[in-house]
């Protein structure tokens, strides 16, 4: 698999960058959903821990009041048979704690005697004693002393507060216990009493110590618990009906029907979060009565995680509640999803920075390599022209990164040494065609100077006796077949051995050498050869001549010779150097020896030697 330069330098550096990023985004949105779940489960419980603190704190006011009550009986100092006693004592209790509405007090008569605590009407006094009738309840207005000042207008007929729910609640169990949570007297308010039972000595039932708390002032607080943006916090009963809720929600509605009103359930709330988060419980437990203790869950509404956390509360006068913090996730999470998506447009930012580098980084890698390759391509084709390797490497050296700037240089020197080395080569080959040509030329010279010297004779310069000898097979064959004539003639010098032995040996050197150029004067065709036959002797071959065409070459070769004028002071027969010369012709065959023709020519020189030198005589060869 060939890869490219820029793949191989981009999709790593793309890839780190990204799943880096991406890793980084990931981790930081997993850590941040952790922290948030730390934090809100840490202010849930801090929530939870709160509430029930407020709880415990405000539920017990009621017992404090009806234990003071009960103390003070004890000790004698209030008759629950005689009710209008406790009129300074319940004044001073309901102004001592100010979340208690009502404080009253009811016997097994049917006397009763109770202080209200209304903000707007200031304290309102209530007794059924002999002087209000029995059965009748009359209420009074107060001063700021809270001293009775009127009667109001307002009084309940038939009212025995023996069948009141928290005084049957406390005569049958015989013991402290809160009453249902009711609608504080026919208000929109749900209130809840606390009955205490008094007893005299033989443990019998005198009556009963009651004190009301309106649950507003729960939701009062619920509401002031900042838990988030939007967290909620609200109460319910094991019946699923809302006691409180961090929302204010009205906890009653009214039926259509009969226009009467009626406890909520917390699964009929007009808060959509109060609703489904109740629904939610009662899926999973089935019944808020299942539910044993503390717990929490994570929960989705429309795909937002929703922090849960439930925690039962009781305490020993049979209160069964539940608490219910509920936290959506995103009220957190916003920053940490800011974050995330800064992250995902970082991610974006640092993969298109990566890919634009990547492609500027291998395009910059990329061209000096490029031009050395298309360099060293045309190098290899020996297109070496001046343009193009010094362009690609100018370029090439032009690149800032070092290692290709090494290479581009190495490669200049490199092609500038083979640019050397092709020149040298070049040059050196044409020298050495040169020198070759030279010596072939030399070698031809000397060869041709030796094949002349080889047939030529070194004295006189005419042909020697070795190419006579093949010159003459030679003719003779060609003449035998053409069925020409063939003559020889013989020369010899007369009395030469007189000559040398007068003018010394250079002297008889130097006359050959005149002798034969003056007989190569005589010789004229082209085909004739003079030759130096040995000693002082010479021989002509004349192809295509007839004998009497030999002896006029004869004569004129004597000719020649006389008017030479050699001087020969030691001749019987002439002044100057003289030749005797024999001529022999034929027309050759093949059955006849060339050696015939030179030993007849012989013989004619011989003739003329005897005859007395200086003439020319020719004998014919009869075959
Ligand atoms: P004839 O007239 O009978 O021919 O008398 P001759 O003296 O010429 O007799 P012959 O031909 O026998 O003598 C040959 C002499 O030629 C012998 C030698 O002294 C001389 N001679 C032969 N070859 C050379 C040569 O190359 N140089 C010189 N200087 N002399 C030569
Ligand atoms: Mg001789
Ligand atoms: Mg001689």
């Amino acid at each position: 698999m060939k890869l490219q330069l820029r793949s191989i330098l981009i999709v790593p550096f793309v890839l780190q960058i990204f799943v880096t990023v991406g890793l980084t985004g990931w981790l930081s949105l997993r850590n941040g959903q952790k922290a948030v779940e730390n934090i809100v489960t840490q202010l849930q419980r801090e929530i939870g821990d709160r509430i029930e603190q407020q709880l415990n704190d405000y539920l017990q006011k009621p017992y404090i009041v009806n234990q003071n009550v009960l103390d003070a009986i004890n000790l004698g100092y209030l008759n629950p048979e005689k009710p209008r006693s406790m009129d300074r004592y319940f004044l001073r209790e309901i102004k001592l704690f100010a979340e208690v509405s009502v404080i009253q007090i009811a016997n097994e008569k049917g006397e009763f005697y109770g202080i209200n605590n209304f903000d707007e009407e200031g304290l309102i006094i209530s007794i059924i004693d002999r002087a209000t009738g029995y059965n009748n309840m009359n209420g009074y207005a107060t001063d700021s002393q809270g001293k009775m000042t009127q009667k109001l207008i307002v009084s309940i007929p038939n009212f025995d507060p023996r069948r009141r729910p928290w005084y049957v609640a406390v005569a049958t169990q015989g013991k402290s216990i809160w009453s249902p949570i009711y609608a504080f007297r026919g208000s929109t308010q749900l209130a809840i009493t606390l009955g205490t039972p008094i007893y005299n000595q033989n443990h019998k039932l005198r009556g009963v110590v009651a004190t009301d708390l309106v649950l507003l002032d729960i939701n009062r607080f619920l509401s002031k618990l900042k838990i988030g943006k939007s967290g909620q916090t609200f109460i319910l009963e094991r019946s699923g009906l809302l006691v409180a809720s961090s929302t204010r929600e009205h906890p009653f509605y009214s039926t259509a029907k009969n226009q009467t009103l009626q406890r909520l359930p917390a699964i009929n709330s007009q808060n959509q979060l109060t609703r489904l988060t109740a629904k939610f419980l009662q899926k999973h437990f089935g019944n808020f009565n299942k539910i044993k203790r503390g717990k929490k869950f994570i929960f989705k509404i429309n795909s937002d995680r929703q922090y849960l956390q439930i925690l039962p509360y009781k305490d020993k006068f049979g209160l069964d509640w539940l608490i219910v913090i509920v936290v959506p996730e995103k009220d957190f999470m916003a920053e940490i999803n800011a974050n995330t998506r800064s992250t995902i447009w970082l991610c974006i930012a640092a993969l298109g920075t990566a890919t634009v580098l990547g492609i500027y980084t291998s395009h910059w890698i990329n061209q000096p390599i490029l031009h050395l390759a298309q360099l060293a391509k045309s190098m290899s084709q020996r297109d070496l022209n001046q343009q193009v390797s010094q362009g690609k490497i100018a370029s090439a050296l032009r690149s800032h990164i070092t290692e290709l700037n090494t290479l581009a240089e190495a490669f200049n020197r490199m092609a500038n040494q083979l640019e050397a080395a092709f020149t040298n080569l070049e040059q050196y080959a044409h020298t050495l065609e040169q020198k070759v040509a030279d010596r072939t030329a030399e070698l031809e010279k000397a060869n041709q100077e030796l094949q002349r010297l080889a047939t030529l004779d070194g004295l006189t310069k005419v042909a020697n006796r070795r190419y006579f000898d093949e010159y003459l097979v030679q003719e003779w064959q060609r003449l035998a077949r053409a069925k020409q004539p063939l003559s020889l003639v013989m020369c010899d010098v007369d009395y030469f051995k007189a000559y040398n032995d007068y003018y010394g040996h250079q002297g008889g050197d130097d006359c050959l050498r005149q002798i034969a150029l003056a007989m190569n004067r005589a010789v004229k065709r082209p085909a004739d050869l003079l030759a130096r036959y040995g000693g002082e002797e010479f021989v002509v071959i004349l192809p295509n001549t007839e004998i009497q065409g030999a002896v006029s070459v004869a004569q004129a070769i004597q000719k020649e010779i006389q008017q030479l004028k050699m001087p020969h002071a030691k001749s019987d027969v002439s002044e100057y150097v003289t030749l005797s010369l024999g001529v022999s012709g034929v027309i050759p065959h093949q059955n006849l020896a060339p050696e015939k023709l030179i030993a007849t020519a012989d013989e004619a020189l011989y003739e003329a030697k005897k005859q007395g030198r200086n003439r020319v005589l020719f004998k014919s060869l009869i075959p």
